[in-house]
């Protein structure tokens, strides 16, 4: 089966962040985006995660990712950064090669949008990876009752 990003890199077709011998970053479909501005940083040589990676490539990832921080900050008035990654079975990772997810966050994305019923404020992240339910979700009061009944505790 054809690597998704391998192909991405062999092509050239991205919305590039930069390009640089070892190293690629890019931003995400916008469906995929956990907010404005996320970017990957993935290596060019495929591997499926840090696990299998050449060490040179894991370093030039890692010393992208810290560029792209940088420009975060400074560029997109970023307070800080998320940096996520899956690597391997049952981690949650959705394309077999190793990548970096690297998200700005600033103020106002720090609050979190409820998993459960989808309350909170617009554009808040994480909401597609997150499993925040505030108290006052009624599906989150649902499941923990469930859960109550379940074990037949109080
Ligand atoms: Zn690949």
């Amino acid at each position: 089966m054809a690597c998704a990003f391998c192909e991405l890199v062999r092509t050239g077709e991205a919305r590039w962040v930069t390009r640089e011998p070892d190293a690629v970053a890019f931003a995400p479909l916008p469906a995929d985006e956990f907010a404005p501005g996320h970017t990957l940083v993935v290596p060019r040589r495929h591997s499926v995660g840090l696990h299998d990676a050449d060490e040179r490539d894991v370093v030039a990832v890692a010393a992208l990712v810290r560029r792209v921080s940088r420009a975060m900050l400074s560029a997109l008035g970023a307070t800080g950064v998320v940096v996520l990654n899956a690597s391997g079975p049952n981690s949650g990772q959705t394309v077999a090669h190793l990548h970096v997810h690297v998200v700005p966050r600033a103020g106002t994305t720090t609050r979190r949008r409820c998993h459960g019923c989808g309350s909170g404020p617009p554009g808040a992240f994480p909401n597609r990876h997150s499993t925040y339910w505030p108290p006052s979700c009624g599906r989150r009061r649902a499941a923990t009752q469930g859960e109550t009944a379940r074990r037949g505790t109080a």
